[in-house]
């Protein structure tokens, strides 16, 4: 890495601070994983300004304060199973993947999925395992193996209304959500807590901006999210 890049990697961290990012292993994270991996080429020179930015097929990667902040508020421990909706170019991913003791990710893009996928390899982060499905039904069960339910959940997209009840039930009793719900310009980030079989707590944490969380898997020609 080039000293600019260095310095600019520095600065990053320092506001991730003073915004209120004070976790550090989370901070550690944000510092080992190099952003400019995952955003498109003539992205990289704003790789590492605390800002979100295109990654194609309409959707984009977190701006890493976002990316921060949801990982924070999960108080992710390193025997935790996670499980992300949204691998899109796997930033968040790889992330969680230095706090987590393996992460199960969900994209509906194969193509994003593919690209995150050799990244994960480049990495080599290798407590993920990433599906192409669509997350707003929870983990598949896979050859007879069920992984939910999940000591923390992560959403990177936005649902309409209310989370998908299939996400709320893979969540373990004592774990936790994060998710962005509502329609756009309107969204808040909301924390679950199950606290028993049926029955959970809802705190709201930030108003933010994400893209929607849509059904099925993509066929990419007839549903780009512009
Ligand atoms: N986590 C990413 C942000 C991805 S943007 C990051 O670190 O930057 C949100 C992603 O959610 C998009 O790639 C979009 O295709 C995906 N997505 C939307 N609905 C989905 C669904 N039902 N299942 C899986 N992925 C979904």
């Amino acid at each position: 890495m080039n000293r600019q890049a260095a310095n600019k990697r520095i600065r990053l961290i320092m506001n991730l601070r003073m915004q209120g990012i004070t976790d550090t292993n989370v901070l550690s994270a944000i510092e080992r994983v190099p952003r400019d991996y995952f955003v498109p080429p003539y992205a990289a020179d704003q790789a590492w300004e605390d800002t979100a930015l295109p990654i194609g097929l309409g959707q984009t990667i977190s701006q890493p304060y976002i990316v921060a902040f949801m990982s924070q508020a999960l108080e992710i421990s390193d025997r935790d199973k996670v499980l992300e909706i949204g691998t899109g170019c796997g930033y968040q991913t790889a992330v969680l993947s230095h706090l987590a003791r393996r992460v199960y990710t969900i994209e509906r893009f194969k193509d994003l999925l593919e690209e995150a996928e050799k990244r994960f390899e480049e990495l080599r982060l290798r407590n993920i395992t990433a599906i192409v499905a669509d997350g707003m039904k929870g983990w598949p069960r896979i050859n007879g193996i069920d992984q939910a339910p999940f000591d923390k959940i992560i959403v990177t997209a936005a649902a309409r209304e209310k989370p998908p009840q299939a996400l709320i039930d893979q969540i373990r009793v004592g774990g936790k959500m994060i998710i962005p719900v509502g329609g756009m310009g309107e969204q808040m980030l909301k924390l679950y807590q199950r606290e028993s079989e049926d029955a959970y707590s809802v705190k709201d944490m930030l108003a933010v901006r994400f893209v929607p969380l849509l059904p099925d898997v993509s066929d990419e020609k007839n549903d780009m999210v512009v």
